[in-house]
């Protein structure tokens, strides 16, 4: 085969176009495509695989194989050289493909005959399509030239499957976007949903991937490849005053779109016939097909931030913004690869359901589907590729399921399964105006967790007696800068005026960790959750606390107030972050402002050491939260957001449980009142076990008020209780199983 040129190349494209426009239907195209290919590029075989379904690719066109064998032969994804391409989404090239690992050999194509094999993925911004195959009989490894085009003829390829021009047998892409597809993904919020995707960032749609005259493409790149450099630029100065981290990110953009091999790729790609959109989806499928190798996370960011930058440079070619003209549907399941907390809620609860195929348990999206009770489903791979807008959709958050163009049995189940949750909602809210009373005739407080003035209305629809966690933290994570007191004296007070009479538990700034403000310098920790976090950085850099404080004092203006400081971990952390308390009532004092008619100051237990500190702190506080999701995470030494533990240790561990009467006792002896604000307080089998073993009051997400208030008054705490102590003596590791005995015969 002699050297390739550039004017070869465009020839080649050119052909592939006149065939693509001519009238002929979907194989006889396919088999024109192999023809010309072949013939272009002087081998025995040119071949064409597409998938068939999630896991089978099938010979659906050839020049050279036998023609029998087309939409006969087929393998599974990993399996022969076609199979391990497609696997690995990388080419391979080889002189001896007998030799070669993997090779399988398939008699009906008549394939031993060639020595020389080059697959090259066919792929569109990372989804694997298929396989494209030259072969030849002697025994040769192809150019660096000849497989540089067979991959820019696999791009045209994947542009124009994705197009649906292959309509016919052939049309592997537009069946798979048919069939149904399960991603079992990861729990970010529990709930279930039924609806249709929305895809939080519409696909670019590239029309015309070939194109005539290179000329005119160069120069459509470079003056879009300007207006972005000029966008970061004006990115970089607007942003000038702000944080280094933000600015670091607007750099790196900077750096690509100024890199030269960037451009120079794209250029390539261009003389060689692409469209200059084509040529930029070109390289971002080959960003996007490295993101899925590379495991570092600070490079995998930075092939995230070229693989927007790509987006950015699409939009500007087609002239296609972020507006596609879709329209949202009525029961809307936002699909992103990930979502910024302030996006998330410029949606607000119009979303049914959220399904990421990034983010984590803790990430500030996450906290925000939280707080807005929708369902959420994290880590589901791929799912940007398969989801098209419209698309039928079921998420069950408390699976951590979605099923993507679900059968009918799949949607009547799941139908099933809403109904009997809507039934128990019906149920909760017959018992929404009584009490939690347990048949031993014992009363437990059941209070909300809140974060947003959005969750407020919940006060009244669950049935909470107050709101016994308000994480202040999000209000400082939902913006680009830091909040101005004024701003936050407003909301602590619009939060107090919609709560009445019902008691809020602010809680202080709770950052470092997982919650990073994306305005302040990400401190670089090996171990966050156990680093510069919470009252950590509030007493050492008091200025945000202090500018808090005087916010809740202002927003009290003279009712009552609760403050409590998070992640107390001795006793000398709550007497300086009081007196910074002590201060600022002071302060408001001397300036003639009204002071808090009661003003109740607590701590958070959620570092074991606080459960043996002195007498003295508990006299000291005026009531004590235990935070159970930190508690536990420290307690059996296992990050609460690694999916690989943070399963693996029972909270009706016998340890735990006992740990956790420890506290009661000592809250008993000292007369400190005590609450559970973790989310095992929401789960009802937990919280019942909780409230057998001493505690009275329990803060959870409004949506398990109903269930907890139900089980509770079904339960003899007494009894209970003893189930528990008999665990305990018999030995058990958990009492778990002997509970749900217990409640199976009882309730
Ligand atoms: C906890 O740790 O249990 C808690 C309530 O606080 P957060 O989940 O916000 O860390
Ligand atoms: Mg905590």
């Amino acid at each position: 085969m002699p050297e390739r040129g550039e004017t070869e190349s465009r020839r080649l494209l050119g052909r592939l176009r006149e065939v693509m426009a001519e009238d002929a239907a979907g194989q006889a195209r396919l088999d024109r495509i192999t023809q010309l290919i072949a013939e272009e590029l002087h081998c025995d075989v040119c071949s064409i695989y597409l998938f068939r379904n999630a896991d089978t690719l099938e010979l659906c066109a050839t020049m050279g194989l036998n023609p029998e064998a087309v939409h006969q032969t087929r393998m599974r994804l990993g399996e022969g050289l076609v199979g391990r391409v497609a696997r690995k989404g990388q080419i391979i090239n080889t002189h001896d493909a007998p030799g070669t690992r993997g090779f399988r050999y398939m008699p009906e194509t008549g394939e031993e005959a060639y020595a020389s094999f080059l697959g090259v993925p066919i792929q569109r911004l990372g989804e694997m399509l298929g396989v494209l195959v030259i072969q030849s009989k002697d025994a040769r490894t192809f150019s660096e030239d000849e497989t540089y085009a067979v991959e820019v003829v696999a791009m045209v390829l994947a542009e124009m499957t994705e197009l649906g021009a292959f309509v016919g047998e052939g049309a592997a892409l537009s069946a798979r976007h048919q069939q149904p597809v399960l991603f079992n993904a990861t729990i970010g919020q529990e709930g279930t949903a039924k609806g249709h995707v929305w895809l939080h960032e519409p696909r670019v749609v590239v029309t015309n991937p070939i194109a005539d005259d290179p000329a005119r493409e160069l120069e459509r790149l470079k003056e879009a490849v300007e207006t972005l450099r000029v966008g970061v630029d004006r990115m970089l100065s607007t942003a000038a005053n702000g944080d280094k981290e933000q600015l670091e990110v607007l750099e790196t953009y900077r750096m690509f779109a100024n890199s030269k091999g960037w451009m120079r790729r794209m250029e390539e790609d261009i003389n060689l016939g692409l469209s200059a959109e084509a040529a930029v989806e070109k390289e971002q499928s080959t960003a996007r097909a490295r993101l899925g190798q590379v495991t570092d996370a600070y490079l995998r960011e930075r092939l995230h931030d070229l693989d927007d930058l790509s987006n950015r440079l699409l939009r500007i070619l087609t002239g296609q913004g972020e507006e596609t003209g879709a329209e949202m549907p009525a029961d809307p399941i936002l699909i992103a690869r990930n979502i910024g907390p302030a996006e998330l809620l410029d949606y607000g609860r119009r979303l049914k359901g959220i399904v990421l195929e990034e983010g984590s348990v803790g990430s500030h999206a996450a906290i925000v589907a939280r707080a807005l009770a929708i369902p959420l489903v994290i880590q589901a791979a791929r799912i940007t590729n398969e989801a098209l807008n419209g698309d039928l959709i079921l998420v069950d958050g408390d699976q951590g399921v979605v099923h993507l163009r679900p059968d009918d049995t799949i949607t009547n189940a799941f139908r099933d399964k809403m109904a009997m949750q809507a039934q128990a909602q019906e149920r909760y809210a017959s018992i929404r105006e009584k009490p939690a009373e347990t048949r031993c005739g014992r009363r437990i407080a059941l209070h909300m967790n809140a974060g947003l003035m959005a969750d407020l209305p919940s006060l009244g629809s669950s049935g909470a007696e107050g709101v016994g966690l308000f994480r202040t933290e999000l209000q400082f994570l939902i913006r680009s800068k830091m909040p101005q007191r004024g701003e936050l004296s407003e909301l602590y007070a619009r939060v107090m005026d919609a709560a009445g009479d019902k008691r809020v538990v602010f809680r202080t700034l709770d950052i470092g960790s997982d919650k990073v403000l994306p305005y302040m310098k990400a401190v670089d920790e090996p171990n966050p959750a156990m680093g510069w976090r919470a009252v950590r950085v509030a007493l050492d850099k008091p200025g945000v606390m202090r500018m808090q404080l005087q916010a809740l004092l202002r927003a009290a203006k003279g009712r009552p107030l609760s403050v409590m400081f998070p992640f107390i971990a001795q006793m000398e952390e709550f007497s300086m972050a009081r007196a910074e308390m002590d201060k600022a009532l002071a302060r408001e004092r001397i300036l003639g402002h009204p002071l808090p008619e009661d003003l109740k100051v607590g701590a958070m237990l959620e570092t074991p050491s606080l459960a043996f500190a002195p007498d003295k702190f508990y006299r000291d506080v005026d009531f004590l939260s235990i935070g159970g999701n930190d508690l536990k995470q420290f307690f059996f030494a296992a990050d609460r957001e690694n999916e690989l533990v943070r399963r693996r240790y029972d909270t009706l561990n016998v340890s735990f449980l006992s740990f956790i009467e420890r506290i009661v006792e000592r809250c008993a002896r000292t007369a400190t009142p005590l609450s559970f604000c973790g989310e095992d307080a929401g789960r009802p089998v937990e919280a019942a076990c909780i409230a057998a073993i001493g505690l009275r009051t329990l803060s959870m997400r409004p949506a398990s008020i109903g269930p907890v208030k139900s089980i509770l008054r079904r339960s003899n705490l007494d009894e209970l209780r003893k189930v528990i102590h008999d665990s305990r003596h018999r030995g058990d590791q958990s009492v778990r199983p002997a509970v749900m005995q217990y409640l199976k015969e009882k309730l």
